[in-house]
């Protein structure tokens, strides 16, 4: 049975093993039995899922994951956690821990030797890879149904914004690309030891099954969208110009923006998720 998940339990744990929190890998753990209810009720998580954890810790969320899945793969960075996991997950066989960074991993090889059916992502992310590894799952095609994470609440709604707003950017157009994003729930800063500096979100993104746009080429579309927002300030056929690796002309910019009539000052932050597809879509085929 799950004996974690409460203040007095991981403090415990901690001065049993003297664990030293490490800033560097985002260690703040959860003690909050209600929040991991409401993240294990909203990943709605059955017998014939496979979950990866990222970032376990003293496996707090691992033992309620492994009571409710068929199977759990969790990758924790920090090898100081590991026996704590052997203690923590003695009573479940259908876990596996690889002490491993998960920005190292190939995600894709870990899912072909678990099964190879498309996986449920359950995580309380270390906010510094917060970004980078959501990118890394929809961009390598992970096979996977969705993405139920704790991340910093400013996070959570760059990731679910529109256009005109400040937090708009590349990953709200790399999010909503692939999957529908929806707030579970917010997490104030006393549900973790120790307590960071900010409240949390948790926030569940489900995978499109067919995408409401689609672009002819991704990798593309996302260069595009990181030119965009890389020089917020400038007009965004002058970022794609000025970006090297899109070896695109200030002039094409302007002209396809004018064919889709759009402003030929208008900024990145402006534009859609759909005007960006079709926009990528025409330098491209004008490339051709
Ligand atoms: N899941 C635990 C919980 O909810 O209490 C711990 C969450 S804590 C916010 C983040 C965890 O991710 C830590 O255990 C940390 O060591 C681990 N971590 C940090 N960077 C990592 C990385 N690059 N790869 C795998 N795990 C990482």
């Amino acid at each position: 049975m799950a004996t974690l998940g409460n203040k007095r339990s991981t403090s415990e744990i901690i001065q049993k093993y003297q664990f030293d929190f490490r800033k560097k890998f985002g260690q703040n753990f959860l003690i909050d039995n209600s929040i991991l209810d409401k993240i294990i009720e909203s990943a709605q998580i059955t017998r014939e899922d496979c979950i990866l954890e990222i970032g376990p810790g003293i496996g707090t969320m691992t033992q309620r994951l492994a009571e409710e899945a068929g199977e759990v793969v969790a990758v924790e960075i920090d090898k100081n956690l590991i026996p704590i996991l052997d203690e923590t997950l003695a009573d479940y066989d259908n876990v596996t821990i690889l002490n491993e960074d998960i920005l190292k991993v190939d995600i894709n090889r870990i899912v072909a030797e678990h099964g190879g059916k498309p996986i449920k992502v359950v995580a309380n992310l270390p906010y510094y890879i917060t970004t980078p590894i959501i990118m890394a799952l929809f961009e390598n095609h992970v096979p996977l149904q969705s993405v139920t994470i704790m991340v910093q609440k400013e996070v959570a709604d760059r990731m679910r914004v529109g256009p005109g707003t400040k937090d708009y950017g590349a990953l709200s157009l790399a999010v909503q690309y692939y999957a529908k994003p929806e707030i579970i729930t917010r997490v104030p800063a006393s549900c973790f030891m120790p307590r960071p500096n900010v409240d949390s979100t948790v926030i569940k993104l489900t995978r499109y099954e067919k995408p409401p746009v689609q672009a002819d080429d991704e990798e593309w579309l996302f260069a595009v969208i990181r030119a965009s927002f890389n020089q917020r300030r400038k007009t965004l056929a002058n970022g794609l110009a000025n970006a090297g690796n899109l070896a695109v002309g200030r002039q094409q910019v302007e002209e396809t923006l004018v064919e889709m009539g759009l402003p030929v000052a208008v900024r990145g932050e402006a534009l859609t998720l759909e005007q960006f597809t079709e926009l990528s879509n025409r330098i491209l085929a004008k490339r051709a």
